[in-house]
């Protein structure tokens, strides 16, 4: 059974409107003007995946809350459990810019990274 979805791909800020087709284990992307829009359209109508950002804890740093973002996309399903992962985090200050925070959050090999450099505070 044939199926379509229709997307706005975001691999660039273009924004090119791609159809997708879905015909058993044949795929065809069309309204794309490159080959990444084609990887995109394939990708986010199999399993679309997202980069989630946030903030944990910090303690002794000149912020309360450090922001912090995973490395890789990780699979939409699994974005609640990472939310809950990042949220049990607390980090000591100072850190740095790309400091590794969670190593394979929730298993999907994808670390969650320092998106800030934050010093201690002064006292
Ligand atoms: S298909 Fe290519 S040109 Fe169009 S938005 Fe995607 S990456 Fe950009």
């Amino acid at each position: 059974m044939k199926e379509t979805k229709e997307f706005v791909c975001i691999a660039c800020p273009v924004g090119c409107n791609l159809n997708v087709e879905i015909d058993g284990d044949e795929i065809t992307v069309t309204g794309n003007n490159c080959k990444n829009g084609l990887a995109y359209g394939r990708e986010e109508a199999t399993n679309p995946k997202r980069i989630v950002p946030s903030t944990v804890v910090l303690e002794g740093g000149k912020l309360k809350r450090l922001p912090v973002k995973t490395n890789d996309a990780v699979p939409k399903g699994m974005i609640f459990d990472v939310m809950k992962e990042i949220d049990r985090v607390r980090v000591k200050a100072p850190v740095k810019l790309g400091d590794i925070i969670i190593n394979d959050v929730c298993g999907t090999g994808v670390d969650v990274v320092a998106t800030k450099s934050i010093d201690e505070i002064d006292y």
